[in-house]
C-alpha cells in the first residue's frame, strides 16, 4: 500500500527519520510486532539522536510490508496514558501499560511510586489496553539493594494488577532471570506471561516454555553474537515463540545503530525462519496464531474515532 510517507521519502529536509532503514520485502504471511515504542526516540550516547518518524507512518510502513499490529508499549504513567490512548483510536494498536523497572527507584525516592501505579491500574481497565508491561527487574541498570527491593515490590503490582484485570503480563527482565522466575512462582503468573525481548541461553528458555510462557524474540536474534538466542530457539515449542522490534532500539541486522521500527520486522522474522530451517511463512502463521491467543484479535474492540487535534507523541 502507499502512503503519504512513500511519496516523502527521500525529500530530505521535512523528513526526520532519513536515518530509518529502507522497507523490506513484505511478508506473505503476516505478524504482529508484539512490542514496540512508537513515541520514543532512538537515543545515542545519552542523547535523543532524532524525533521519531510520526507514529501513523510507522504504522503504514508497518501495513504496507505484512505487519498487521502492533503492541505498544508504555514505560511510566504519561507514556501509558499515551498508548493507551492510541489504543482507542488507531486499530491497529493495542496497549500495554506499566512503569518500566528502571522508573522504579526514582519514582519511589520522589515518593509518588504509589499515586504512579494507582493511574497505570486506572488504564489496565480500559478498552484495548490488553497487557500489562514492560515490568519485571533489571538489575543491570539498578545494582543497589534498595532499588532492586522497590523493582520488585512493583513487579508483584503488576503482575496482581494483570490477573485482577485478565491481561497479558509482559516482563522486562534483565540480568535476573532467576528472581524473575521465583517471583512468578512465589506469587503465580498471569495466565498469559511474555518474557518480552528475551535474552536467556537454550536452558533458561526450555524452563520458561515448560512453565507455559512466552518468549519474544528481538533483532537480538539476528545480531552475530547471539548464538545462545538462536539455541534457545531452537529447543522450545514454536507455540511459544512470539516476535517483536522493541522499536526504536535493537534494530535487526543488517541496519543496526540506525533506527527501529515495527516496518523492519521482516528481517527479524526472516533470520528466525532461516535458523530453524522452515519457511517464513510458516513460522510467521504461528506466531501470528500465538500473539493472538496472548492479547486477543486487533479487531475485537472498535475504535473511537479521533476528535480533536491527535498529539503525535506524549
Ligand atoms: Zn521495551
Amino acid at each position: 500500500m502507499s502512503g503519504p510517507f512513500l511519496r516523502a521519502s527521500g525529500s530530505g529536509s521535512e523528513d526526520p527519520a532519513g536515518d530509518y532503514p529502507p522497507l523490506p520485502e513484505a511478508l506473505v504471511v503476516p505478524v504482529y510486532d508484539n512490542h514496540t515504542h512508537l513515541d520514543s526516540a532512538l537515543e545515542r550516547d545519552g542523547e535523543e539522536a532524532a524525533a521519531p518518524l510520526d507514529y501513523r507512518e510507522q504504522l503504514d510502513r508497518a501495513s504496507s510490508v505484512g505487519v498487521r499490529g502492533v503492541v505498544q508499549v508504555g514505560t511510566d504513567l504519561e507514556t501509558s496514558r499515551w498508548s493507551a490512548r492510541i489504543a482507542s483510536h488507531e486499530p491497529r494498536v493495542l496497549a500495554a501499560v506499566a512503569i518500566h523497572p528502571n522508573e522504579v527507584p526514582e519514582l519511589l525516592a520522589a515518593g509518588r511510586l504509589d499515586e504512579h501505579m494507582a493511574g497505570i491500574a486506572e488504564l489496565a481497565a480500559r478498552p484495548r489496553v490488553r497487557a500489562i508491561g514492560e515490568t519485571g527487574l533489571d538489575f543491570f541498570r539498578t545494582p543497589d539493594e534498595a532499588g532492586r527491593r522497590a523493582q520488585l515490590r512493583s513487579f508483584e503490582q503488576h503482575i496482581a494488577l494483570a490477573k485482577e484485570q485478565n491481561l497479558a503480563l509482559q516482563i522486562h527482565d534483565r540480568d535476573a532471570h532467576t528472581q524473575v522466575v521465583q517471583t512468578l512462582r512465589r506469587v503465580g503468573a498471569p495466565e498469559r506471561t511474555v518474557f518480552h525481548c528475551f535474552s536467556g541461553n537454550r536452558e533458561f528458555a526450555k524452563l520458561v516454555a515448560d512453565s507455559g510462557w512466552y518468549l519474544s524474540f528481538a533483532g537480538t536474534v539476528t545480531f552475530k553474537n547471539a548464538e545462545p538466542l538462536r539455541q534457545a530457539l531452537e529447543v522450545i515449542p514454536r507455540s511459544r515463540i512470539l516476535i517483536e522490534t522493541d522499536a526504536p532500539y535493537l534494530t535487526p541486522v543488517p541496519f543496526r545503530g540506525r533506527p527501529n521500527s515495527a516496518y523492519l520486522i521482516p528481517h527479524t522474522l526472516r533470520a528466525m525462519a532461516a535458523h530453524l530451517g522452515t519457511d517464513p511463512s510458516m513460522l510467521a502463521a504461528q506466531i501470528s496464531s500465538n500473539t493472538e491467543l496472548v492479547y486477543g484479535h486487533w479487531d475485537d474492540e472498535p475504535v473511537d474515532p479521533p476528535t480533536g487535534p491527535f498529539a503525535p507523541h506524549p
